[in-house]
């Protein structure tokens, strides 16, 4: 069973919180003519009532909120949630909620098809139906991924505080990084810090890639032994009560070769651009087209393998996606990574990575660590 920590708890919620999510997202309901709302993904129940339990229904209507638990989290959900009324059921979920929706004889209902099995869903419509003809359903698309995009002073500042603890506690780890320790033990002593700094936990496993290894975009940090004259990335992030932050820095352990040095400086250059040139409103695409640019110019635009970032806040992977092509505009108050890489096959591989919050008045990057010195003499 998930529970809150009690440092997490420290953290108070502004009272009007979740009745303004909720407002915002009836306004987007009303738009496609939908006054009610199931909602089935665990981090948008919490976005929109407080309940972090890892099971629960939420059912939004036009004027009031219910949230079904199953007995395991009657207490929690009683406690945590706000302004949605709590329902124990004992007789499944599904069950529960559909039978509501029919004796309510609800006439339509939104529901987020990405978040529920095409079992689950049978069951939810097969109840609500009972005899008649029940609920309309329609897919209700990414309509709260969309609303969780943007985000508040507050939320920003959640962030914030997440990306200074990643950015310390990177600093703090820094003159272990040498020749002889093991990747896992670095990964193991940066996650160790994060939670006596009061992280939550990790965002996502820590990577500590070395030379060859680091080739691999996604690989995960193992037995090996740093060596001297070799690069080394580091991506770690922090969950500081219930908001994540996303950061990579590469080193070179030694005096950097020519090599390392044009791959270092093209991927710093990418990097930087991709950030100053944040603003309100641009493409998600235009952001990956100005990192790409720069490594393309610099003959290295095939070895850049992914897209250059995403959306950051209550999950660290989450709207929008900073790729080729994205037309969806990012709205002031959104976060999101910045983080072009290179990599060769047999050599090793480069990549940096800031979160940044797109402000009214231009890019606020929220993982404060040096990017210089990135070599060791
Ligand atoms: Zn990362
Ligand atoms: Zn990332």
């Amino acid at each position: 069973m998930h529970m809150i920590s009690d440092r997490a708890a420290d953290i108070a919620f502004p009272d009007s919180l979740f009745d303004e999510r909720r407002a915002r997202l009836r306004e987007r309901l009303d738009r496609i003519k939908l006054s009610y709302l199931l909602v089935t993904k665990p981090v948008d129940i919490f976005y929109l009532c407080g309940f972090k339990g890892s099971a629960g229904v939420l059912l939004l209507g036009p004027r009031q909120a219910r949230l079904w638990v199953d007995p395991r989290y009657t207490l929690q959900a009683r406690e945590q949630s706000r302004g949605a009324a709590v329902i124990e059921s004992r007789e499944g979920l599904s069950k529960a909620v559909g039978t509501w929706l029919r004796r309510a004889r609800v006439a339509a209902i939104g529901h987020q098809e990405a978040h529920l099995t095409c079992a689950e869903f049978a069951r939810f419509r097969e109840r609500a139906r009972g005899r008649g003809s029940g609920p309309r359903w329609t897919a209700a698309g990414p309509i709260l991924d969309e609303l969780r995009m943007i985000k508040d002073p507050w939320e920003a500042e959640r962030i914030r505080r997440a990306g200074a603890l990643t950015a310390s506690v990177f600093r703090d780890v820094l003159p272990m990084v040498k020749p002889g320790v093991a990747e896992c033990d670095l990964a193991a002593e940066l996650e160790y810090r994060m939670k006596r700094a009061g992280a939550e936990s990790p965002a996502f496993e820590t990577i500590v890639a070395s030379g060859p290894r680091g080739a691999w975009p996604h690989a995960r940090a193992s037995g090996r032994r740093l060596q001297g004259g070799e690069l080394v990335i580091f991506d770690l992030g922090a969950i500081l009560a219930n908001y994540a932050a996303d950061m990579t820095r590469t080193l070179y352990l030694g005096t950097p070769t020519r090599r390392a040095r044009r791959l270092y400086e093209s991927v710093a250059a990418a990097q930087r651009a991709a950030v100053d040139g944040l603003h309100p409103g641009m493409q998600a695409g235009q952001a990956d087209q100005l990192a790409r640019d720069v490594l393309t110019k610099n003959g290295l635009g095939d070895f850049f393998t992914h897209s250059t970032g995403h959306g950051v806040g209550l999950e660290v992977h989450e709207r929008p996606r900073l790729a080729r092509g994205e037309q969806a505009p990012m709205p002031a108050g959104s976060v999101v990574t910045v983080e072009p890489g290179v990599y060769v096959e047999g050599y090793g591989g480069v990549r940096i990575e800031d979160t940044v919050l797109i402000a009214g008045d231009g890019p606020e990057v929220l993982t404060p660590a040096d990017k210089d010195p990135w070599f060791t003499s």
